[in-house]
């Protein structure tokens, strides 16, 4: 289906060829012919899967969780191998990842993934760049192409978590990345009740290692997961045009803002991602953070809004702000809100915000 635009393809592929439109929920644990599901997959998985590889340019294997796909893909790393990761990430992933360290599993650096210079410079004798575009909290946008070719040249595999930018938005397969995973908890499932992870591998090899991984770590999804993450799938294209329509207009009204100091949104013009944004993506995003005067002020935005919803995750319908205060200093400002913006009417949401901003 590669001639067809991935909003066409997030509609139609992994449907059946025969029988019912939509993959029915399968619950079975064995086949008659084949064989065990957590070692086989099961035709909802499959579905999901066909889907989601058909917009990445890849084979796709789906996870229990985004966290059980990083763990995955990190799983048959050798002892001792160096890792360059993120230093302003997903907390959860950086926290894995310097478990890991600690245990002398890994060598890792972690470095800023904006500073493509200094993540090359890193990159001399690893044997896995770790990427996460646009970052998780300050959306921050890494150079892909560049990192890509500079990490190969080292000899590194790239492996991206690209939850944020959503297979539509930007296509790390195709900018040279080697695997690239989602928790499709987010943006793909869209409607906050559902844990998935998907993990889509450039070739056939490390495709297979991801399902080896997957079937030894016990690391499966539900059925009914894979069945509603491909439901939410089906609807991505127009809910993230509506999501980063408003993005854009809540961040630009943001920055001119008497009560907040910084915004960080790609799609603004003075972003320092937003060159790159502009060069590697398809679109912003319907992710955006900002920063208040102190962290008083930050926490009464989060106690004062009632239409925004104070809580934790993100890319569901609903808009979500938090505040990110587990960060600590050196990666996240203290006084720092990140919102996922969701499908309400963009004024609704301004003037729940203005006066939330406002006291
Ligand atoms: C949520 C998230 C994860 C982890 O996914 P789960 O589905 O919660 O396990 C990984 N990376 C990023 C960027 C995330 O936002």
């Amino acid at each position: 289906m590669s001639e067809l635009s991935p909003e066409t393809v997030a509609v139609h592929a992994g449907r059946p060829s025969e029988g019912p439109l939509s993959p029915p929920v399968v619950l079975a644990s064995n086949y008659r012919t084949y064989g065990y599901t957590r070692e086989e997959g099961s035709p909802t998985w499959e579905a999901f899967e066909a889907a989601v590889g058909a917009l990445e340019g890849g084979e796709s294997v789906a996870f229990g969780s985004g966290m059980a796909a990083i763990a995955a893909v990190l799983e048959p790393l050798p002892v001792g191998a160096r890792v360059v990761g993120p230093a302003v990430g997903y907390t959860v992933t950086r926290g894995l990842l310097a478990e890991r360290a600690a245990a002398g599993r890994l060598e890792l650096a972690s470095i800023d993934l904006t500073d493509t210079d200094a993540v090359l410079s890193a990159c001399e004798g690893a044997a896995l760049l770790w990427v996460e575009t646009p970052t998780n909290p300050l959306v921050g946008i890494a150079e892909l192409d560049r990192l890509c070719e500079g990490a190969h040249a080292a000899g590194a595999a790239v492996v991206v978590d690209a939850t944020f930018a959503t297979p539509l938005l930007q296509r790390p397969l195709e900018l040279g990345a080697d695997v690239v995973v989602h928790s499709a908890t987010k943006f793909i499932g869209g409607h906050s009740d559902l844990l998935l992870g998907v993990a889509s591998a450039k070739t056939p090899e490390r495709a297979a290692a991801l399902r080896h991984a997957r079937g030894t770590l016990g690391a499966t999804p539900g059925a009914l997961e894979a069945f509603l993450a491909l439901r939410g799938l089906r609807t991505l294209a127009v809910r993230l045009e509506r999501g980063q329509a408003s993005a854009a207009v809540l961040a630009e009204r943001l920055a001119s803002h008497p009560a907040v100091s910084a915004v960080y949104y790609p799609g603004l013009p003075s972003d320092p991602g937003h060159e790159r944004a502009a060069r590697l993506m398809n679109g912003f995003g319907a992710m955006l953070a900002f920063e208040t005067a102190d962290a008083t002020a930050a926490d009464a935005v989060c106690e004062r809004v009632r239409v925004l919803t104070h809580a934790t995750s993100l890319g569901g319908v609903e808009t979500l702000i938090e505040r990110r205060a587990r960060y600590p200093e050196e990666v996240a400002p203290e006084a720092l809100l990140r919102i996922s913006v969701g499908l309400e009417d963009v004024e609704d949401l301004w003037r729940d915000l203005d006066r939330a901003l406002a006291g």
